[in-house]
């Protein structure tokens, strides 16, 4: 249904999901392309409330607004200036990685952070400060954004910094949507000499020895990550392949790569099939492919020349990975716990395991340093990531559970996976909620920017 009043941009009815697709709500949606509009839908305000949304690629709830105004932000994507001497990009946040490696990477400079998928807007990155595979090396996407442009609850724009606003700065970063419109930022581009990784591979049989060899390649490499098998028993528990790299010297590539060493090329995208059948991932098919994978690897390789779109982004290679998971959709339960809470990640995989929870896609990596923002995901310690279909038996109780092993070890779950966490572990898992609440409630004293999310963590 499309709606559409005096003077106002065109807007439509439209069902929303997270790329996990559970919990669907219907909103009204407006693409906008340039800041008036974004000030327009506003101002205009909701009883419902008013959101932005990027690219869609949070798994759970948070870029949805049932009933209320949802801003389509992915087509105000202009880049407006970049300076080669500091290498900061002055960008509109509905641009998306994708679009700034396409522009960049052959001029030679890298997005600073980026997460597994290209698919994600400027915007979205900020509001969940998102992590990449150095997170160790260099911090959360926020850590980069010199100053952003935010379109605030009176509909006025505020260009927030963390040297002259940084509570509102930070509050913004991984406020998820929650402080206002953000429509432009200033980031830091990273310089690369060239658009291939110089990647090692390490292939461990168990959780202790995958833990142990992560910490020393985080010492060696900028970016580390490690697929875990999470339907392994007993001292195979937790097995799994460790990928470490660096962007290549020129000196390091082949002939033909160094020939044209900035070359990028994102590859050819594999369809997913129109119809997938519930259950096509199960504990067998899974347990099968996770043999596979592990037996594919190289039990130790150095010196392995990768594209960048290999290393970074595998999952970019097949469009519409998430319909694989059949009409019910998946959770992806995603938590971090400090070093001393790591026997947590041993108990999840455990647990897991003996309801047959079958993930393909674990993830298991160590952050550094967290960033100044109140609500921001990363904290120094383990970070295990799970796509885990729904349906299956147990699966709620279970992750109820964790939740809880989670918080009392000072852990945290990640909302922009979250589909599902109960309320009463907010606090306890982000302390600095309170600060973060002030600050919001300065900044939008009339609460406009609302999310599904967010209404289903009140307390
Ligand atoms: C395959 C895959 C791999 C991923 N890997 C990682 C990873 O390695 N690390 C990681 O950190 N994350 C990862 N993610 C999650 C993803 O990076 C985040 O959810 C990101 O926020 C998605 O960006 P988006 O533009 O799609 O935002 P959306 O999903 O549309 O929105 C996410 C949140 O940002 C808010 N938002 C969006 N745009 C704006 C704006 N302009 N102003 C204010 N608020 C805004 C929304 O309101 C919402 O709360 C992955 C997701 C997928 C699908």
């Amino acid at each position: 249904m499309t709606v559409s009043g005096a003077g106002e941009r065109s807007r439509s009815r439209t069902t929303l999901t997270g790329w996990g697709r559970t919990s669907p709500s219907s909103a009204y949606t407006t693409a906008v392309t340039q800041p008036d509009d974004v000030m327009e839908v506003v101002r205009r305000g909701s009883s419902r409330g008013v959101l932005a949304r990027g690219l869609g690629r949070s798994y759970g709830d948070s870029a949805q607004n049932a009933g209320g105004e949802v801003l389509l932000m992915e087509h105000m994507a202009s880049t407006h200036s970049f300076d080669p001497d500091t290498g900061i990009l002055d960008v509109d946040a509905g641009a998306s990685v994708d679009s700034i490696i396409t522009e960049f990477l052959p001029r030679g400079w890298f997005v600073p952070v980026s997460p597994g998928t290209r698919a994600v807007t400027v915007g979205g990155a900020i509001a969940a400060d998102v992590h990449g595979k150095n997170h160790h090396a260099v911090g959360s996407f926020g850590m980069h954004v010199r100053s952003l442009d935010l379109v605030a609850g009176d509909g006025t724009v505020r260009t927030l910094s963390p040297e002259s606003t940084p509570d509102q700065f930070w509050a913004t970063v991984g406020g998820m949507g929650l402080t206002g419109v953000i429509i432009r930022a200033r980031v830091t581009l990273q310089k690369v000499p060239s658009s291939s990784l110089l990647v090692e591979t390490q292939r461990c049989d168990g959780l202790d020895e995958l833990m142990a060899r992560q910490v020393e390649l985080d010492q060696q490499h900028r970016y580390v990550v490690a697929w875990i098998d999470c339907l392994t028993k007993g001292p195979r528990l937790g097995r799994g392949v460790i990928t470490a790299g660096d962007f290549a010297a020129v000196s390091a590539l082949p002939a033909e790569r160094a020939a044209d060493p900035l070359a990028y090329e994102p590859g050819r995208k594999v369809p997913t099939p129109p119809f997938v059948p519930s259950g096509l991932l199960n504990r067998f098919s899974v347990a099968a492919f996770n043999e596979a994978w592990f037996r594919k690897a190289p039990r130790s390789k150095t010196d392995e020349i990768q594209s960048m779109a290999t290393f970074f982004h595998p999952l970019d290679g097949v469009q519409g990975w998430n319909r694989l998971y059949g009409p019910a959709g998946f959770v992806q339960y995603q938590f971090v716990v400090p070093e001393s809470g790591a026997e947590v990640v041993r108990t999840a995989i455990e647990r897991l395991s003996a309801i047959g929870a079958a993930s393909f896609l674990g993830v298991l990596k160590r952050f550094g340093d967290a960033s100044p923002a109140p609500l921001s995901f990363p904290m120094p310690g383990w970070t295990l990531a799970l796509d885990i279909p729904t349906g299956v038996v147990g699966l709620a109780d279970t992750l109820d559970d964790l939740d809880e092993l989670v918080a009392q070890a000072g852990g945290r779950i990640y909302l922009a996976k979250d589909s599902r966490l109960r309320p009463r572990w907010l606090p306890a898992m982000y302390p600095r909620l309170a600060e973060w609440r002030a600050v919001r409630d300065d900044m939008d004293p009339h609460g406009v920017f609302v999310s599904d999310q967010f209404r289903r963590l009140q307390p």
